[in-house]
């Protein structure tokens, strides 16, 4: 059945309109879901009694419902959130003095499989809909009540520009309906050039982070992968062309791997990658240590210093990205290899049953 978030204003006062009901009830419907954060019919009760009963019949109100959250002493909530059709994807809660963040899913699960990423080993189970994409935003912001959510990334699991026109839908419904301004929308991408060059052309003012994560071809092919198909030159080249186009910075993320990307010598190469690139910024991440990629660490905060006034020295802006929820597994895909163990009553994602055996051999918390 469909769900009536996920639909803009007009399209509510269109769905009023077949079931009778003049215009305002469709505005009606609208700041219910997305200005009030209605998760029940119980809660549209401004509307008739038989319009609300009629609505039922047809649609169903959100897909997002909580399964699990795991809570960090920082204040960061991680949760689980499970779709009609027994999928789940994670969305984190981020409180920060001054602003409120949250980071969602743009897919069950990923294709692109970066080595060092917990989420890269299921492999894709599908793309969300526009709807479920928003109502991450919509659960969480229902949850929290006091805080009001004034920043969202798309840093959960998936591939944002894989799943092009879902997620373009749903930043334009978090813009318009939820009133996110579009600066404090984050798409964060692996860096799928065709959609990256189509992305700069719908003029958006939202902000772009790219996951580099190394400096060169032959380590970031290690990583990730799909650099063997968009080699750096060409993302970089998409990437000025979106900066030009934009007028907007971009992030390039750079997750810290100890002995593996955090040296002095990857940081003189990105350095000397970056530095003559107008409106770009770089920020690292320690790796967050997850039991599908044991082999890997995070780099001392020495390390990483010393990693981050490298880089500098070249005239390129780089800063550490603020730590949250390390604790609670925040990490892309870990609190649900953590939550769905085997036996679980759920139905295994693509790829899942080999993750799992992978970590009863090798799991333990580095
Ligand atoms: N697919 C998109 C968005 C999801 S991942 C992308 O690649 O950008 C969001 C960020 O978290 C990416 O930079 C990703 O590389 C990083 N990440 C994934 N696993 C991580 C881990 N275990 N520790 C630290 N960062 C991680």
């Amino acid at each position: 059945m469909q769900t009536l978030v996920g639909k803009t204003t007009e399209e509510l006062v269109t769905v009023a309109a077949e079931m009778g009901a003049p215009t305002f009830r469709g505005r009606q419907i609208a700041a219910a879901l997305y200005k009030r954060h209605a998760r029940a019919w119980d809660a549209l009760s401004d509307l008739p009694r038989d319009l609300r009963a009629r609505l039922a019949e047809n649609y169903d109100l959100a897909p997002c419902r909580v399964r699990s959250q795991s809570e960090s002493p920082d204040g960061t909530v991680k949760y689980l959130l499970d779709l009609p059709d027994q999928e789940v994807v994670e969305a984190v809660f981020l409180p920060y003095p001054g602003r409120t963040s949250v980071c969602i899913s743009s897919q069950v699960g990923c294709p692109m499989a970066c080595s060092f990423c917990a989420t890269g080993t299921e492999g894709l189970a599908r793309n969300l809909t526009a709807g479920e994409i928003v109502d991450q935003v919509l659960q969480l912001q229902a949850l929290h009540p006091e805080q009001r959510i004034t920043h969202v990334v798309l840093m959960g699991m998936g591939e944002p520009l894989l799943n092009y026109a879902a997620m373009l839908r749903a930043v334009r419904l978090l813009n318009a309906e939820v009133g996110i301004a579009m600066r404090h929308l984050t798409v964060s991408t692996i860096g799928v050039v065709p959609n990256l060059l189509k992305l700069a052309e719908e003029d958006l003012q939202l902000t772009l982070a790219v996951s580099l994560h190394a400096p060169n071809d032959a380590l970031r092919s290690e990583l990730v992968p799909l650099n063997d198909k968009y080699p750096l030159a060409r993302l970089l080249d998409a990437c000025r062309t979106y900066a030009e186009k934009t007028k907007r910075r971009i992030t390039f993320e750079y997750v810290l791997l100890a002995g593996v990307n955090d040296g002095e010598k990857e940081a003189h190469e990105l350095g000397r990658l970056l530095k003559n690139l107008a409106l770009v910024s770089v920020n690292t991440i320690p790796y967050n240590t997850t039991d599908v990629a044991a082999r890997y660490r995070r780099p001392t905060p020495e390390a990483a210093r010393r990693f981050r006034e490298i880089v500098a020295d070249y005239g390129v802006t780089i800063t550490q990205r603020q730590e949250r929820g390390h604790r609670i597994a925040a990490a892309c895909g870990q609190l649900k290899r953590s939550v769905l163990k085997p036996g679980s009553s759920l139905r295994p994602l693509p790829m899942a049953s080999r993750a799992v055996a992978a970590s009863t051999v090798a799991g333990r918390e580095g």
